[in-house]
C-alpha cells in the first residue's frame, strides 16, 4: 500500500519570520490529529533549510520533513552557486524536487540531467521528486501522452530499479500556477499511463513508486484528486505558502 504524500513547494518565497510562522502553524495543526500513514514534507528555500529544518526537529512529528527545490548533478567541486545532495543531507532533507517545469525552462535542464540530479539524491538516501508533464501546446496538439512517456524513458534508462525509491510529481506545465488544475480523471489518466509504462519495466517498480500530481492543487479540489486509485498525493506550490491551505490540502 502506497502511503498518501503531501510536499509544499514555496518556490522563491519565504523569509526568517513568515517561515517560523508558519511551520509552527502547520506542526500545531499537526498535533491536532492527521489521517494516519501520510507523509508530509515542504521544500524550503536553499538558504532557509537549516532554519526550517530546526523548527521542524522542534516539532518532533515523524510524518513531517524537509525538502530542497533542486540539488547539483555534481557531488563536490568548482560549481559555483550550486549545492550538492550531500550538502542538503546535512541541512536535514528528505526530499529534493528535481527537475520542476520552471527549471526545465528557464535553467535549459534536460531529462539526462535530471536524472543524474535524482542519482545524487538516491545516493545520499534521500527521495528524488522527479517532475515532470506536458505543456499547453504538447496537450493542444494531443501528445500530452507521447511526451510523458519520453520523460519517464529517459529516467527508467539511467535509474532503473532505483526508481522504486523516488517520486514521481505529474504537473503539467499549464496547471502550475495558472489555476486550472487537470480534471481528476484527467490526472488519473496520466498517472495511470504512467504506471503501466513503468510496468512494462518492471512490476515491483511501478507498483511501489509514488505518483504525486501537482497543478494549482487547492483545498477544495484536492479531495477528488487524492481520492483517485494512481494519484498518491500532492506537490503543492501557491496554496502552500498559506499554512492553513496546506494543512487543509493535507487532511483531504
Ligand atoms: C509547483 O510549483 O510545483 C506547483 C504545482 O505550483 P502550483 O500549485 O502553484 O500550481
Amino acid at each position: 500500500m502506497r502511503p498518501l504524500i503531501v510536499i509544499g513547494n514555496w518556490k522563491m518565497n519565504g523569509s526568517l519570520a513568515n517561515n517560523e510562522d508558519w511551520i509552527k502553524v502547520v506542526c500545531k495543526g499537526m498535533e491536532q490529529g492527521m489521517p494516519a500513514g501520510r507523509k508530509f514534507a515542504v521544500c524550503a528555500p536553499a538558504p532557509y533549510l537549516a532554519q526550517c529544518n530546526a523548527l521542524i526537529q522542534k516539532c518532533s512529528l515523524a510524518f513531517m520533513s524537509l525538502g530542497a527545490q533542486d540539488v547539483s548533478a555534481h557531488a563536490s567541486g568548482a560549481f559555483t552557486g550550486e549545492a550538492s545532495a550531500s550538502m542538503l543531507r546535512e541541512l536535514g532533507c528528505n526530499y529534493v524536487i528535481v527537475g520542476h517545469s520552471e527549471r526545465r525552462h528557464m535553467h535549459h535542464e534536460t531529462d539526462g540531467l535530471i536524472a543524474e540530479k535524482a542519482l545524487q539524491v538516491l545516493d545520499q538516501g534521500m527521495t528524488p521528486v522527479i517532475c515532470i508533464g506536458e505543456s499547453a501546446d504538447e496537450r493542444n496538439s494531443g501528445r500530452a501522452v507521447e511526451v510523458v512517456r519520453g520523460q519517464i524513458a529517459k529516467q527508467v534508462a539511467v535509474l532503473q530499479d532505483r526508481l522504486a525509491d523516488c517520486l514521481i510529481a505529474y504537473e503539467p506545465v499549464w496547471a502550475i500556477g495558472t489555476g486550472k488544475v487537470a480534471s481528476a480523471q484527467l490526472a488519473q489518466d496520466m498517472h495511470r499511463a504512467i504506471r503501466l509504462q513503468l510496468a512494462e519495466f518492471d512490476e515491483d517498480v511501478a507498483s511501489h513508486v509514488g505518483i504525486l500530481y501537482g497543478g494549482s492543487v487547492k483545498p477544495d479540489n484536492a479531495v477528488e484528486l487524492f481520492a483517485m486509485p494512481d494519484i498518491d498525493g500532492g506537490l503543492i506550490g501557491g496554496a502552500s505558502l498559506n499554512p492553513q491551505d496546506f494543512l487543509a490540502i493535507c487532511q483531504s
